[in-house]
């Protein structure tokens, strides 16, 4: 079983069309902070990323913003955090949310969600890390997603064992679970080495 102290979440800066999602978010904070794993988050009091960190700071949790200038000057900031470090630019950031988590679980949310998330899969892709990688299918929200990753291994623009990276529920209880169980798998990142 792997130690989950940090985990970091990707999620929406809105909080979405069907009250499901605000109140997965809630779920999520107050079982992580019960469980005692503190939340790294992109530090915004906004949309679910609000939800997720109020949740889990209302539950006496520890809860880590990590936020760039540009996004503080825009007064998204939330105010009352444990721990809020202020970094210079979105890329700074990432990495510095990647450092100090053991793992990383992705809420719905649209394009800023999609690419935190994707990003960190490819590092993970390419051997880079060998932390979990969650995604909390709330509703259904990531069938998309998740039928545009098996497209792509079907047109073998990914292994199937990439698909193997991405632990899935919709519940986030168990979702943790499944990533306390997680081994990463060893795939080969090119199909083809001799034509790369
Ligand atoms: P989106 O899914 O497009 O709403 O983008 C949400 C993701 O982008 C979050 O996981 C954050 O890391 C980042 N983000 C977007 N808006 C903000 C904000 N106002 N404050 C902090 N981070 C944000």
């Amino acid at each position: 079983m792997l130690q989950l102290s940090t985990l970091c979440v990707f999620c929406g800066s809105n909080p979405g069309a069907d009250p499901a999602y605000a109140d997965a978010a809630r779920r999520t904070g107050e079982l992580l902070a019960r469980s005692g794993i503190a939340i790294v988050f992109g530090g915004g009091r906004v949309g679910l990323m609000g939800r997720v960190a109020e949740a889990a700071l209302g539950a006496g949790g520890k809860v880590i913003g990590v936020i760039p200038q540009v996004l503080m000057r825009k007064e998204l900031a939330h105010d009352s955090l444990t721990e809020l470090h202020v970094v210079n630019t979105m890329h700074e950031r990432k990495q510095l949310m990647a450092d100090l988590s053991d793992g990383f679980v992705a809420l719905p949310g649209g394009f800023g969600t999609f690419e935190e998330f994707c990003e960190i899969l490819t590092w993970a892709q390419l051997g880079l890390h060998t932390k979990p990688c969650g995604l909390l299918n709330v509703k259904g929200y990531y069938d998309p997603l998740l039928a545009l990753f098996e497209h792509a291994v079907r047109e073998q623009f990914a292994r199937p064992g990439h698909l193997d990276m991405i632990v899935t529920d919709d519940d986030p209880t168990r979702l943790v679970e499944r990533m306390k169980r997680f081994r990463a798998p060893v795939v080969e990142k090119w199909l083809t080495p001799q034509t790369t």
